[in-house]
């Protein structure tokens, strides 16, 4: 059996991202009185993400207004601005750059995600941007406040359709390009998808959907971009959204599985290490309440619940941990409409609107899959319909037996 940790040991955290931070609060409220070291490559300390591409570009906020709040003092050693190049888990030894060693106890992986690079954009030039971290916001920001008006968006997913929208706030013409026929797809899946495409074109957004960009040309005016299908389309700048890519890469040699993300256990203990956990974007783990395939979830809220319960299971041991089973939750704003999801839609086969009408942008939509005769509600997403949601989010993960409520429709 592991010895859960006492005090005076040393735990390391390796991500200064929500996740990271959430987990050295946990610790320092659970009573973890030992060295505490957070190590981050950003220079600044956590902040906050979300309105990276909402309300920080549309001036609602101010920077001081990223800062998270903080409930606990973590007295804490800070290296920021600080990589973290390899981790060495039979020796507990984090090696950073300068070939500086920290040894630990105690290991807490919350590396999070990059930007997904696109093979032959030229992100050498100030016209394409790409958005994860505050000086990426700071650069779009520019951009669009020198912009005579035209934006184009490479990724039709969160960050794209939130800058879409963003823009249009700004007066800016806003493009979305995506290889995918359909917004949002990956998260919504098609129905919904086609509702926020209809969204965005009420918006103004033009859209050129399930088609790529196979030229670019970068000049003093501006950007010009060919797509597969031939059209030519010129902006005054583009930025590239589409997707992320795990922040495994110090990793290689240590044992772990990082095939996509780093492979934990039911508890968030890393599989293939001890004394060590995962939490955030970064981490791939079997959330029981829906199956036994392990997957990752980047959402905001799910980095700061994961990163709590590593802590909790980091000062427990495997032995005496319990299984992380979140219910999924995150949310969106674009052209004024707020979108919220809970569970996981991804998991539902049909998709049927409970509350509203697609048509009116204002509904609640169930995501089910069959299970033996009966349907399970594996997620529900809610436009404009935040009451109405609360009905339907404590049902998810349970069975249902027929149409979920009296008011669903097929959709
Ligand atoms: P994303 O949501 O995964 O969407 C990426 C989009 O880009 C997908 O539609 C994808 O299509 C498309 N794509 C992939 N390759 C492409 C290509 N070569 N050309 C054009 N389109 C391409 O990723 P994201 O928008 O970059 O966001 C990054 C992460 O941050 C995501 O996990 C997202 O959930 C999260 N995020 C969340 C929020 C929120 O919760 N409100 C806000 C912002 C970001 P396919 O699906 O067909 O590959």
């Amino acid at each position: 059996m592991t010895r859960p940790l006492q005090a005076k040991e040393r735990i390391v955290v390796v991500g200064a991202g929500r996740a990271g931070h959430a987990a050295a609060e946990r610790l320092r409220e659970s009573g973890f009185s030992g060295q505490l070291t957070i190590v981050g490559e950003e220079r600044h300390r956590p902040y906050n993400r979300t309105p990276l591409s909402k309300q920080l570009l549309t001036g609602e906020y101010a920077l001081d207004d990223l800062a998270l709040p903080t409930f606990t003092e973590l007295d804490a050693r800070w290296r920021l601005g600080c990589r973290a190049l390899a981790l060495d888990p039979a020796r507990r030894v984090v090696r950073l750059g300068g070939a500086e060693d920290l040894c630990y106890d105690g290991l807490v992986i919350a590396t999070g995600v990059d930007a997904r690079v696109l093979p032959g954009a030229p992100l050498h030039s100030d016209r394409i941007h790409m958005l994860r971290t505050l000086e990426d916001a700071h650069h779009i920001d520019q951009a669009m406040g020198h912009a005579t008006g035209r934006l184009l968006i490479v990724g039709g997913g969160f960050i794209g359709a939130e800058l879409a929208s963003t823009a249009r706030a700004r007066g800016l013409d806003a493009t979305i390009i995506d290889v995918s026929p359909v917004l949002l797809s990956r998260g919504l899946g098609q129905v919904l998808g086609a509702a926020v495409g209809d969204l965005h074109r009420d918006h103004g957004v033009r859209l050129h959907l399930g088609v790529g960009v196979t030229g670019w040309d970068t000049h003093d005016g501006g950007v010009r971009l060919t797509l597969a299908d031939g059209e030519v389309l010129d902006g005054d700048a583009a930025v590239v959204g589409i997707g992320t890519v795990p922040r495994t890469e110090w990793l290689a040699g240590a044992g772990l599985d990082t095939s996509d993300g780093i492979l934990a256990s039911r508890t968030c203990h890393a599989v293939g290490a001890q004394d060590v956990v995962v939490a955030g974007d970064v981490a791939r783990w079997p959330n029981l309440l829906f199956d036994g395939v392990p997957r990752r979830v980047e959402h905001w809220i799910n980095a700061v619940e994961m990163g709590q319960h590593a802590a909790d299971s980091l000062l427990a041991g495997p032995d005496r941990s319990e299984a992380f089973t979140p219910v999924p939750r995150f949310w969106s704003e674009q052209h004024g409409v707020k979108i919220q999801s809970v569970g996981s839609p991804h998991l539902g086969s049909d998709v049927r609107i409970l509350e509203g009408t697609l048509a009116s942008q204002r509904f609640v939509a169930g995501y089910l899959a069959p299970t033996a005769g009966r349907e399970r509600l594996m997620g529900v997403v809610a436009f404009d319909s935040p009451r109405e949601l609360l009905t339907y989010a404590p049902l998810v993960g349970q069975n249902v037996v027929g149409p979920a409520t009296p008011h669903a429709q097929s959709a």
